[in-house]
């Protein structure tokens, strides 16, 4: 078994989407990024980079390549998942979190959990999406960013 965690932070801002787990949300301001800047999908790629001892997404898929402008993190995600499969380990179970003082994410956490497993061969039982407030305190709290934490759990 190998363990993983992962924790990323954009800033909000706008004439941005909000994409968050493969999901987009209607919401005024959307999260700022090199690629779609989906804080949820980074989080959960680092958590499984961690475990698989690979370092970090910044490694793999570095803000200064042009080719990563604008793109789906769930794309990045399958990539990640493939070297998942050259490791030969298997998603175990995933646990995230989301904090997030607005939108609401709840009617949008079934997608979420859909979508991340899909990208990565597993079933939406292994991948567990939660969403908090910070009760209003800190960066999260006044609405400047979104931030996010996953573990991974993977075996042979
Ligand atoms: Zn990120």
């Amino acid at each position: 078994m190998k363990i993983g965690h992962g924790y990323d932070v954009h800033r909000l801002g706008p004439d941005r989407r909000l994409v968050i787990g493969g999901v987009e949300i209607p919401f005024q301001l959307g999260l700022v990024g090199h690629s779609d800047a989906d804080v949820l999908i980074h989080a959960v790629m680092d958590a499984i980079l961690g475990a698989l001892g690979m370092g970090d997404i910044g490694q793999h898929f570095p803000d200064t390549d042009a080719q990563y402008q604008g793109i789906s993190s769930v794309t990045l995600l399958r990539h990640v998942a493939g070297l998942m499969d050259q490791a030969g380990v298997r998603l175990g179970n995933l646990d995230a979190t989301v904090v997030a003082q607005a939108p609401k994410l709840a009617p949008y956490i079934s997608e979420m959990r859909a979508r991340i497993a899909e990208a990565l061969g597993a079933e939406v039982g292994q991948v567990n999406v939660k969403a908090t407030t910070e009760e209003g305190l800190g960066f999260t709290g006044d609405g400047a960013g979104i931030a996010a934490h996953a573990v991974v759990l993977l075996s042979e």
